[in-house]
């Protein structure tokens, strides 16, 4: 093996970014060997991958797809496993580096696993940390892990931040597109269908998190990421609407400087920063060419139109349950908007009442976080089922 090479396990591999991941190892061929490929329903896509990559082993969320796993991996030579315990035998196994890619709070304990072994974890998991942020972070720092920021505010903000000179930071400034409705009226919002929503201006992703684009409450599960993320307050966190997506986030020192990242609105660019980390890798990305896009705008976002905005901030500020119950309920929110069985607008809705009716004391362990994410989708879900009837 090149003394070079790194090996990479993908948690998530059928995903958005877990292809953008898988992407950059095909066209870094000798610098990867990937040990672990993860997916939840995915089957066929999963053991095609595994193949094609000479994985060890391939694991699927959903246990009732083992068997066809196993079909499909039939003479490759390589493990087949299932269900949760198979996520964290994937996570835990021996690899340089794992990128976490789940989408949702299911990514928790196989990202915790992973942690747990003190592994450079490229977090693209952004939910992990919202409904678990304090106790990741514990573990990180017991288990030596490194994290590396895969979203591409926090990693442009890791690109900038000078952890040397932290006390000197004023504030971080995450930029957001505003998604595909950042202009819209209320009126357009009411009868929103989810193409729409997932319809990105700038982006491609997964479908959860286009939504959260579109509502905005990605900007506000980002600005609980980042309050884990980086040695900052939670009032030193802002939020600057830039539709171009070409400023990735920025850092405001107590000079009066302020520190941006910049680039074309392709997650390969920080996925490419994870995976050379501390160096730096080639990507394919359209070069940025700013005399082509001739200008950038900004504005302070809309808290009135964007209520879920306006919920994270509040859950931020609150802390103790608030954040994991604010992802729970929106999980919920976003499937049943998905699936058609309720409006965008409630979304908001749903959020807000889980918010008020749950608990927020601060989850001491991995079992209370799950127990209060257990019962913050039960209350979400039964506040989606009598707004559906509106719908
Ligand atoms: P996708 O929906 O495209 O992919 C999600 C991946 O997770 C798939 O491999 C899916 O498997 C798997 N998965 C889904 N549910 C489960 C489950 N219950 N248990 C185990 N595995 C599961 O998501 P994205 O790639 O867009 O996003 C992944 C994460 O990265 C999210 O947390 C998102 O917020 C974050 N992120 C994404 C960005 C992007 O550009 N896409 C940018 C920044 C952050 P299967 O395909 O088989 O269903
Ligand atoms: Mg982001």
């Amino acid at each position: 093996m090149n003394k070079q090479t790194k090996t990479i396990s993908i948690l998530g591999a059928t995903g958005s970014v877990g292809q953008s991941t898988l992407d950059l190892v095909r066209r870094n061929a000798g610098n990867f060997r990937v040990v672990a490929l993860t997916a939840y329903s995915k089957v066929q896509e999963l053991a095609a991958d595994a193949r094609a990559f000479g994985a060890e082993l391939a694991v699927i969320g959903d246990v009732r797809l083992l068997p066809a796993l196993k079909e499909a991996l039939e003479g490759s030579g390589i493990e087949a496993a299932a269900g949760p315990s198979g996520l964290i035998e994937a996570a835990g196994r021996d690899a340089d580096i794992v990128m976490a890619a789940i989408v949702g709070a299911a990514g928790l304990e196989p990202t915790l696993a992973a942690v747990r072994r003190g592994a450079t974890v490229a977090l693209a998991n952004k939910e992990c940390l919202v409904c678990a942020g304090d106790l990741m972070m514990h573990e990180v720092q017991i288990h030596g892990a490194t994290l590396l920021p895969v979203d591409s505010e926090h990693n442009a903000i890791f690109q900038v931040f000078e952890f040397e000179e932290q006390k000197a930071v004023e504030r971080i400034i995450l930029t957001a597109s505003g998604g595909p409705f950042r202009s819209a009226g209320i009126d357009t919002l009411r009868s929103v269908t989810p193409a729409q929503a997932v319809a990105h201006p700038n982006w491609d992703m997964g479908a959860k998190i286009s939504v959260d684009s579109a509502t905005m409450m990605n900007k506000g599960l980002e600005m609980i990421e980042a309050y884990h993320l980086f040695p900052v307050r939670r009032d030193q966190i802002d939020v600057l609407v830039h539709p171009q997506s070409v400023i990735h986030s920025m850092v405001e020192y107590v000079d009066g400087s302020t520190l941006a990242q910049l680039g074309s609105p392709d997650m390969r660019t920080p996925i490419a920063y994870c995976l050379a980390w501390p160096g730096r890798m080639a990507a394919p990305v359209k070069r940025l060419r700013l005399e082509e896009i001739g200008q950038l705008s900004f504005e302070a976002p809309d808290l009135e139109r964007f209520q879920c905005l306006a919920l994270a901030m509040a859950a931020l500020k609150e802390g103790g349950a608030a954040p994991a119950v604010l992802n729970a309920a929106n999980e919920v929110a976003v499937e049943a908007f998905l699936n058609q069985r309720l409006a965008f607008l409630n979304i908001g809705a749903v959020v807000q009442e889980t918010l008020a009716a749950c608990d927020m004391k601060a989850p001491q362990s991995l079992q209370s976080v799950m127990a209060i994410d257990g019962e913050a989708r039960r209350v979400a879900r039964a506040f989606a089922d009598r707004l559906a009837d509106k719908c």
